[in-house]
């Protein structure tokens, strides 16, 4: 680092900033160090970069600025530029906030330091690193003027967010903020608070890829900003547009079936379709335009179709790999197309529908069958059961549901019960089968419900107890109370994945049928809770609330038949092998049956072979036959 005199140091507190944008700045003096050595080399401001990088210039009025942004598109690359120009031209204290300390210390080490190492301009901006020197951290770094610093921070510490006066405040990735940073309320809010005394040449800039419509940070911000989406104009008709994924049928991109890495754009006015290679020529001459003209704060948005790394066919391409499942598919709207993902989980199947698609069953167990588990749910007056039929693929009939009526505490209700779950159930081939696994919720009464599991333990009747947040369906081991085993079990995955299969239109994988029969307030128990989204260390983490007053024992007792599946998979069962083999044992019997002529009265039971061995701590559960047969 060159020496510098006191006045040097004296005349850069005092004289104006350079009269230099951000975007010159960085085209100047910023030099790229990227692992790939085609991102090596002097910096470049690309179109769309340039007016985000600019409204953060002194000489800019905002005090405010939304970026919108898929990943990997511009949004680091922006915030590394202005903290470049801080501290080369107008420094002053920065509030750097990511949504984890982790990543706030990943962002300083991974890019901050090779950034201020490579660039000469920024040579000797900061102080210089000493052993145990508070002014040269990971976490916080002082410029050597000493006219400002650098405080990273992750969104979840309050101490972190509650610091000194700060003239700059770059949020980024605000969606996947906690909606309150430890007991002192929301970490934008927090941080912005500290802005108040540079309320003249402040500027906060909220960066983020979106998240989930109504749940969005990015999205709340983004509409009161003036909204300037990035137009570029068509190569054969020349009409501006914003370039948008599509549906295939109108504008957007198109691709001959199975081959997307053909991916071209259909243009919106000429109906023309472009090629890949012509994007770089609409990008180069695209506009920023705004919606909201009347707003005071830039707000900029782009996805990665405009993205000059990423070609059209590479887009289309992951599109057909995330679109097989919902996570997938959300991650690619909001980090790649930088939408906002519409939670279907939240507004469940409606009762009445359910009703509708009620369907009489040919027999008491039918054809597609394979497996019966059982789930109880305990209230203080009544057990309620769902017996319930699966399948290939987790399809899965609803067999019977009873309300057992009964003071729990006392024996009635539980010896109608043990006559449910030793009962036989006919399958449409003929053949009995029998209960394979039971859950009982003991979160109510858990010393009634302890005394009947213990004796049935080795029957695979479980007692179990929800667990809110996210955890595996079927824990690794049981939990015990009195030495007598229980099993925690996580209901919102359970939750979850019932509510994504209600949706199922049609009979396959997943459906659930319904018998005729059943009342409406048996769906409308079903389908009583909603999903709603809580923030867990910066990252989104569903919860399940119903309303006051709503019953949802139908849906307890449907979640703990799905936790005895569970508890079978933990045990060693494969589903799709064991309905193989099911299928070939009725198959063999009805062949037998059509030789032998009339049936036999006595039946072989298609119930699990009784554990030999009970080892007193872990259930002994037979890793084949479940069904009693080979
Ligand atoms: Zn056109």
């Amino acid at each position: 680092m060159q020496p510098f005199s006191m006045s040097e140091v004296g005349a850069a507190a005092v004289l104006p900033p350079r009269e230099i944008s951000v975007s010159q700045w960085a085209d100047e003096n910023r030099v790229l160090t990227g692992g790939a050595a085609a991102e090596r080399g002097q910096w470049h401001t690309r179109p769309y970069q340039r007016e985000p990088m600019d409204v953060l210039s002194p000489g800019h009025s905002c005090r405010q600025v939304v970026l919108w942004s898929a990943a990997q598109l511009m949004k680091t690359e922006v915030l590394l530029n202005f903290l470049g120009f801080i501290a080369d031209v107008d420094p002053g204290p920065v509030l750097l906030v990511e949504p984890r300390t982790e990543d706030a210390k990943a962002l300083s080490k991974d890019r901050v330091a090779p950034m201020f190492r490579a660039t000469p301009a920024l040579r000797g901006k900061i102080a210089p690193v000493k052993s145990r020197d508070s002014n040269n951290t990971t976490l916080h770094k002082v410029l050597a003027n000493g006219a400002g610093h650098i405080t990273f921070t992750g969104a979840i510490s309050p101490s972190g967010l509650a610091m000194r006066p700060i003239r700059y405040a770059l949020l980024d990735e605000v969606d996947r903020y906690p909606a309150s940073a430890g007991s002192e309320g929301d970490p934008v809010s927090l941080a912005v608070q500290r802005t108040a005394e540079f309320a003249h040449n402040k500027k906060i800039v909220m960066a983020s890829t979106p998240t989930t419509k109504g749940l969005s940070r990015i999205e709340l911000a983004w509409h009161e900003s003036d909204q300037r989406d990035y137009f570029v104009p068509c190569p054969k008709c020349g009409e501006y547009q914003v370039l948008t994924f599509g549906d295939g049928t109108g504008p957007g991109l198109v691709w001959p079936e199975g081959k997307p890495e053909e991916a071209k754009y259909r243009c919106a006015a000429c109906q023309e379709s472009i090629p890949h290679h012509q994007k770089a020529w609409m990008v180069e001459r695209g506009e920023y335009r705004a919606a909201n003209p009347s707003s005071p704060i830039p707000g900029f948005r782009l996805s990665q179709l405009i993205s000059p790394k990423k070609s059209w066919g590479e887009v289309a391409f992951e599109f057909l790999a995330a679109k097989k499942s919902p996570e997938t598919l959300k991650a690619f709207l909001n980090t790649v197309l930088a939408e906002l993902w519409e939670d279907t989980y939240e507004v469940p199947t409606d009762a009445h529908a359910l009703l509708n698609r009620s369907e009489p069953f040919e027999a008491e167990v039918p054809e597609g069958v394979a497996l019966i588990t059982a789930g109880v749910d305990v209230q203080a007056d009544r057990l309620e059961m769902e017996i319930v039929g699966w399948g290939r693929d987790e399809e899965s009939w609803s067999i019977g549901y009873h309300v057992i009526p009964g003071d729990v505490t006392r024996n009635e209700a539980w010896d109608h019960l043990e006559g449910l779950l030793n009962a036989q159930y006919l399958h449409a081939s003929g053949l009995p089968m029998r209960i394979v696994a039971t859950c009982i919720d003991c979160g109510f009464k858990d010393a009634t419900v302890l005394r009947f599991t213990r004796d049935r333990y080795n029957r695979r009747v479980y007692a179990t107890k929800g667990r809110a947040g996210e955890s595996a369906i079927w824990p690794r081991r049981p939990s015990r109370k009195n030495q007598t085993p229980f099993f925690m079990i996580g209901v919102d995955a359970a939750k979850a994945a019932l509510y994504d299969r209600l949706k199922i239109g049609k009979p396959g994988p997943g459906y659930c049928h319904f018998p005729i029969g059943r009342e409406l307030e048996y769906f409308e128990q079903l389908t009583a809770e909603k999903k709603f989204t809580r923030y867990h260390n910066g990252f989104p983490k569903p919860e399940w609330r119903k309303p006051a007053n709503a019953r949802n024992e139908a849906l307890d007792a449907r979640n703990y038949a799905y936790a005895a599946l569970h508890a079978l998979y933990a045990s060693g069962l494969k589903l799709a092998v064991h309905c193989d083999r099911f299928k070939q044992m009725v198959e063999a019997r009805r062949g037998k049956k059509q030789a032998a002529g009339p049936e036999p009265v006595q039946q072989p039971v298609a119930d699990p072979r009784p554990p030999s061995r009970v080892d007193g701590r872990e259930p002994w559960i037979p890793r084949r036959n479940w069904f009693g047969r080979d």
